[in-house]
């Protein structure tokens, strides 16, 4: 390959406490909870709103939301009171109202926000991280801080810092989906539907081969419209621009041939309204950062709890592999994620929280689900603030003094 140099002189922006880079359920309840804990908070966030695959990706229903107390139980109770909450299996929002649900509590708490900004490379002294560097329409800018929470679900800070990370190998790493929303739902389905017999049905009938065998109709509260959990792109590498292209033209044509024949081959579903894909493509899994401890099936098989635990899930070990065209789902007892899982080995001044913290390619397929990372996203946070203002490392604290009403 060939290779140039470039020299950047790049302006430093700003300089703040805690900087949080991706506003998904975990970074956006990262900067509430730091922000709420009195430091001088920064946001980036790539999509023009946050909430990450909760809003940009269509995703319902909010799994293991039930063992959650902090910011995951004051999100669902102001969207219930606004009759956001419910739908698909009762525990489904409004993508909208949570988006702007979730810039009120940032505003609230002093958050900064930084919207179509993208985190591209960290700031190092030696092992510690200093501050990131993002692009936006602005420009290049630097932006420091005492502590950074990487919540990028792709674990871009930490990588960029040094991190170790685990990859699974094309065969093995889970499946991508493109969602997309259908509006005009007959009414015997406003509740939401597994369409499994109806999708083989008429794909058999159409001799076509069906990409993912448990497609469901995912409705939205209070609505006539809902998200198809459906196409599924085995084999493609998150991180390559030229697999997310690829994942999302057959996203979309998955999408296309399976609402026409949904409207051919069922009248219930002929007025069916095919409003839009999702904005960012549906990536389940791309790499897990190695951390301080790494949680394992076994743990969860075993219902682990830890002295560092920070939150309770419980939700299965849930993988969708081209092997079984649908889902492999293992049951757990209620287990304990510990906090050493957010902590990237040899890397100082940095926590992940998220999707990517340390886990192996089963347990993973467990914690990754959206509460799950609302809640470490607020420990993180919470952590974040007392080593900025304390000048502390994060691996002498007690976590759990810190977090008394999370678990
Ligand atoms: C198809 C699919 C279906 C799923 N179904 C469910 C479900 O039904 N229920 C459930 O609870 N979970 C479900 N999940 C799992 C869940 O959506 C994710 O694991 C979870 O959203 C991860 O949260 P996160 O905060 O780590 O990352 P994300 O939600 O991915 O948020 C990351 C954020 O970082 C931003 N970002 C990325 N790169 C940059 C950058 N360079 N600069 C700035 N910002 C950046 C992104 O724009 C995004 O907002 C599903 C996942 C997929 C893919």
């Amino acid at each position: 390959m060939e290779f140039m140099n470039e020299q950047l002189t790049t302006p430093v922006a700003g300089r703040f406490d805690v900087i949080v880079v991706g506003g998904g359920p975990a970074g956006s309840c990262a900067a509430i909870a730091a922000a709420r804990c009195g430091a001088k908070t920064l946001l980036i966030e790539r999509q023009n709103c946050l909430g990450g695959m909760w809003t940009s990706g269509f995703i319902n229903p909010i799994f293991d939301h039930e063992n959650k107390n902090g910011i995951m139980r004051e999100l669902i109770n102001e969207l219930d009171k606004k009759g956001f909450w419910g739908g698909f299996w009762n525990e489904s929002m409004n993508y909208e109202y949570m988006k702007h649900l979730l810039e009120q509590k940032c505003a609230e708490a002093g958050v900064k926000l930084l919207f179509q900004t993208a985190f591209s490379k960290a700031v190092m002294e030696g092992s510690t991280i200093t501050g990131v560097i993002c692009e936006s329409v602005s420009g290049r800018k630097a932006y420091f801080a005492d502590f950074v929470v990487d919540c990028s679900g792709d674990a871009l800070c930490a990588i960029s810092a040094g991190a170790n990370v685990t990859k699974e190998n094309s065969e093995t790493r889970q499946a991508m989906t493109l969602m997309f929303l259908v509006g005009n739902v007959p009414q015997a389905y406003r509740d939401g539907a597994l369409l499994k017999d109806i999708f083989i049905a008429m794909f058999k009938k159409a001799g076509k081969p069906l990409p993912f065998d448990m497609p469901y109709l995912i409705t939205s509260p209070n609505s006539r419209f809902g998200a198809i959990q459906y196409t599924h792109m085995y084999g493609l590498d998150p991180f390559s621009a030229e697999d997310l292209t690829a994942a999302a033209i057959e996203g979309r044509r998955q999408m296309i041939e399976a609402v026409e024949l949904l409207k051919r081959s069922d009248k219930a579903f002929s007025d069916l309204d095919l409003i839009c894909s999702s904005q960012v493509m549906g990536v389940r899994e791309s790499v897990q950062v190695v951390g301080e401890y790494t949680l394992t099936a076994n743990d969860l098989l075993s219902g682990a709890s830890f002295p560092d635990g920070i939150t309770k899930a419980a939700f299965n070990i849930d993988i969708h592999t081209q092997s079984n065209l649908g889902q492999d789902v293992r049951s757990v007892k209620p287990y304990e994620i510990p906090f050493r899982c957010l902590i990237p080995k040899d890397i100082h001044h940095l926590l992940v929280a998220g999707r990517t913290i340390s886990g192996t390619h089963e347990a993973m397929a467990s914690f990754r689900v959206t509460a799950n990372c609302a809640a470490m996203g607020e420990a993180a946070g919470i952590a974040a603030s007392h080593c900025a203002k304390h000048r502390t490392d994060v691996r002498s604290i007690n976590i759990r003094e810190l977090i008394p009403e999370l678990l």
